[in-house]
């Protein structure tokens, strides 16, 4: 009997074993499913939103430089990677493609006057606010603006992001707390690269691009996620809007 349960609980732990590997595979390999509050863009209807858009100018440049953040507390490097380059910003050197300049997440901190604002190990640890991505922005030929949530109403915050998505040379960040948009789970940063105005949605080009695809969020539920208080900064989060100097 004992020899027998011996075997029994020896074929137990390796079914529960070859389980955990199959749920790992996918887990690895798919991103996370969505909520039915959000329109995936690689599908037709998400592609059709983009194809009936009236605010888009932002879309072309920013799939042309989309990237996945290199770590998981790195979505805004990756936000700031994307925008800067979009704006053709004087770059760093990274030496995997000198003498070539580009804006990448290793050679970002390259640069005194990034790293006071704010070390590359303390992002690793624990990403950044809203203020200090502006902050970051600011060490570059960059006019920056930062606007928290609780600062504004639902009507300014769309009026100026549409605004900027139907303008060129200009773009603009997000933060907000996925939780409130039905996505696992913290904050997080990633650029808005478009507005649907039947649907009253925006695109977001998510950079953790293991985990979830771009999606359509409703303004209005975007917003509640910008409201959303970082318990880091004990400020909303909310948007940044980007250009060059003039
Ligand atoms: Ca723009």
């Amino acid at each position: 009997m004992v020899f027998r349960g011996i075997g029994s609980l020896r074929f137990l732990l390796r079914a529960a074993i070859v389980g955990l590997c199959l749920s790992g595979g996918n887990a690895l390999t798919q991103t996370l499913p969505l909520p039915s509050n959000l329109i995936n863009f690689n599908s037709r209807e998400g592609s059709q939103l983009l194809l009936e858009s009236n605010a888009r100018e932002d879309y072309w440049p920013l799939s042309i430089q989309f990237v996945t953040q290199n770590s998981q507390s790195f979505c805004g490097v990756a936000s700031m990677v994307m925008v800067l380059n979009s704006l053709a910003i004087p770059a760093p050197q990274d030496p995997r493609y000198s003498p070539y300049r580009v804006f990448t997440q290793e050679d970002f901190f390259n640069n005194e006057q990034t790293r006071k604002v704010l070390s590359p190990d303390i992002v690793m640890r624990q990403g950044m606010t809203l203020d200090q991505l502006g902050q970051l922005l600011a060490t570059h030929p960059v006019d920056v603006q930062v606007h928290h949530a609780g600062d504004l109403t639902i009507n300014e915050f769309r009026q100026r992001v549409v605004e900027n998505l139907q303008q060129p040379n200009n773009f603009v960040l997000a933060n907000y707390l996925r939780k409130a948009i039905g996505e696992e789970k913290g904050g997080h940063i990633s650029p808005i690269a478009a507005y649907n105005q039947q649907t009253d949605r925006f695109l977001i080009l998510d950079v953790s691009r293991y985990k979830y695809p771009p999606v359509w969020v409703k303004a209005t539920e975007l917003w509640q996620a910008m409201l959303a208080v970082d318990s880091v900064s004990g400020k909303t989060r909310g948007f940044v809007l980007v250009k060059r100097k003039e």
